[in-house]
């Protein structure tokens, strides 16, 4: 294939990918104002309805807005030469292929990450902030940015260098040595998560004594789960949302707690919602999809390897001495079709454990505080609860909350 043809290819890749997403967000829009279903009518009052519609519009409003401007931002890069202006800026500075890949991507992503900060300032300190929802000072954010790019540069720049370092003495086989390199990385991350990566962005403290946890220990007790890890994170410093999650295995494993979950639940609802954190935990859920995130990653780098040596991905972009680096922009574009595929089954996986989760937590503690403990999470969110099914099939990791109602008072 000659470069110019792969230049057009790149550019409909990115166009296209970005009109489908327009037309399902469309669509889930069309149905914003739908009836509630009977079974929500308690998530919202009037009041608290008309402000989750006002939300949801505003929100959709931004998305189109700010994904347009990506949009241009990316397409103006390509047609204007981006690529081969900050290759050549990084070429002068240095000779060496890794600190080539290294300082190309890091004015890449540095630029675009300087250019949508008005974006996500907006989204916080306007959309969040308006709706009652933000609880993040000027400090943090900036804070936050801070720390995200030093994170970045570390994790990102270290498997980058990795990755530039196993292609220059292994050739096409790198993506062997890379796939070990990155499991083991991937397994280490998910195992302490909480200890290295969490204390980093908030503070956590273990659950203090008292009725909760008297409550909790003895649902993780009847269950046979050996659980000495619960702690409380201060998720009320950058918002009102409330969330729970689970995280590493062994003897690392343990259930963290939004500070937010616990003033807005009741004991009850909150050990259903960690008795469908323990159902992901007994169900493999954890070890499924560490192992189906390595697989993906393993066929992603395997597809990279047989083309990244091809000097027409770098000339498509207009990069005359071709480099990996430059290789790998223009297969990560080529790829986001394969990606929305893989990411749409992992989806589809996703929403099916979110079920087997939650009958877990029915069988093992009760279906009714789980359920009016989403219900509370729903309202207290302004989540929609009229999503579109074409919308729910591609993004939604977990059912909309109606399923999850539906299938909690099945008989
Ligand atoms: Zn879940």
């Amino acid at each position: 294939m000659n470069p110019e043809t792969l230049y057009y290819i790149i550019l409909a890749v990115i166009v296209l990918d970005f009109l489908i997403d327009k037309v399902l967000n469309h669509l889930n829009a069309k149905h914003f104002d739908d009836p509630v279903p009977r079974e929500l009518d308690d998530v919202y009052d009037d009041e608290a309805y008309q402000k989750s519609q006002r939300y949801k519009k505003e929100r959709y409003r931004f998305g189109v807005i700010s994904s347009s401007f990506s949009l241009a931002l990316t397409l103006g890069f390509i047609i204007l030469d981006g690529f081969p202006w900050v290759d050549g800026i990084a070429r002068s500075i240095s000779d060496n292929p890794i600190w080539i890949a290294l300082i190309f991507f890091g004015i890449i992503m540095l630029g675009s990450d300087l250019l949508t900060t008005p974006f996500s300032w907006y989204s916080t300190f306007v959309i969040e902030e308006k709706y009652g929802f933000n609880k993040t000072t000027k400090k943090t954010f900036w804070l936050d940015k801070l720390k995200g790019w030093l994170m970045m540069s570390l994790i990102g720049g270290a498997i980058l260098a990795v990755l530039v370092w196993f292609y220059d003495f292994a050739g096409d086989g790198f993506w062997w040595y890379a796939l070990v390199v990155m499991a083991l990385s991937a397994v280490f991350i998910n195992m302490f998560y909480a200890r290295l990566i969490v204390p980093i962005f908030n503070k956590q403290t273990p659950l203090e004594e008292g009725s909760l946890r008297n409550k909790i220990e003895s649902y993780a007790q009847s269950v046979g789960f050996k659980l000495d890890n619960i702690f409380v994170i201060d998720g009320s410093k950058r918002s009102t949302k409330a969330n729970a999650y689970f995280s590493g295995f062994g003897s690392e494993k343990r259930i963290t707690l939004f500070d937010t979950l616990i003033n807005d639940l009741e004991e009850e609802e909150i050990v259903a919602v960690l008795a469908h954190e323990v159902g992901h935990y007994k169900k493999k859920h954890i070890i499924v999809n560490l192992t189906v995130s390595i697989l993906t990653t393993g066929f992603t780098l395997w597809l990279l390897s047989l083309f990244v040596g091809s000097p027409v991905l770098s000339q498509a972009l207009g990069v005359e001495i071709p480099s990996f680096h430059v290789g790998l922009v223009a297969f990560g574009i080529l790829y986001s079709p394969i990606s929305e595929l893989t990411g749409l089954i992992m989806n589809l996986i996703s929403r099916k454990f979110e079920y087997q989760a939650d009958d877990f937590a029915r069988e093992t503690y009760s279906a009714q505080p789980l359920i009016s403990g989403l219900k509370k999470l729903s309202g207290n969110n302004l989540s929609n609860l009229t999503p579109h099914k074409a919308y729910v099939f591609i993004h939604y990791s977990h059912p909309p909350l109606l399923q999850r109602y539906r299938n909690l008072t099945r008989a």
